[in-house]
């Protein structure tokens, strides 16, 4: 058993939120998977390379590493360039390849070495930690999302509408890909925020951790 609390669920569920709070909460560490995927749009990008078609030197010639939290992409930390609308969907149409996929499993499991780790994405608890001690998967109604996106940013320009749309088309992206779909993990505990505060969920998830020791 892995040393891991995996937290998968679709975008804009509140996971990262949860995910943090919970590590600082327990002590552990925090680590974000979107940020890989995004990391090699972001690096594409810059170095002006069709994310349609990324090749193996392209990615062996990444160097993605977690320093204090942070991921640095070649030593260089992209900041918030990482949660622009434009690297969100490049990240999604990235996701979707099978080598960055298996670029990016050692680079996740690495991530476990040092110890217990809050682990957040769509896939942790059912392809890159099958054995992770605690497997949540949470999620929250599409209108809940939209409702949370607008209420979170001041200067977005979106109607309630085109955002459900958006983030329908990208529940439909991440769970319908051939590798790795979006999907609960069978023995994943299910955690609907639709009607839930942040604390409330954190305070849920702490409470089956410690109602449930494990042997790791
Ligand atoms: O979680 P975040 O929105 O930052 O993820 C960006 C994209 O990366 C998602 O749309 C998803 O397609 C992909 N992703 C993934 N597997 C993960 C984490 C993210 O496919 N473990």
């Amino acid at each position: 058993m892995s040393k891991v609390v995996a937290i998968d669920g679709p975008a804009g569920a509140g996971k990262s939120t949860v995910a943090r709070l919970l590590a600082e909460r327990c002590g552990f560490t925090y680590v974000n998977t979107g940020s890989l995927y995004r990391a090699i749009a972001w690096a594409a990008a810059g170095k002006g390379v069709d994310i349609k078609d990324l090749k193996d030197d392209f990615l062996m010639g990444l160097d993605l590493d977690y320093v204090d939290g942070k991921l640095l992409v070649n030593g260089v930390d992209p900041g918030e360039e990482l949660r622009s609308s434009a690297c969100s969907a490049a990240a999604s149409f990235v996701a979707t390849q099978p080598r960055v996929r298996q670029f990016l499993l050692p680079v996740q499991r690495n991530a476990a070495m040092k110890g217990w780790i809050v682990m957040e994405g769509r896939d942790i608890g059912s392809v890159i930690f099958p054995d992770a001690a605690y497997k949540f998967f949470v999620t929250a109604s599409v209108e809940e999302r939209a409702r949370r996106r607008l209420e979170q940013n001041a200067n977005e320009t979106l109607t309630f509408e085109e955002i459900k749309k958006l983030i329908s088309e990208r529940d439909y992206q991440d769970s319908h890909r051939a590798e790795a779909p979006l999907c609960q993990a069978e023995d994943a505990v299910l955690v609907d925020t639709s009607k839930m505060s942040i604390e409330e969920v954190v305070a849920h998830l702490c409470d089956y951790i410690s109602q449930n020791p494990r042997e790791c």
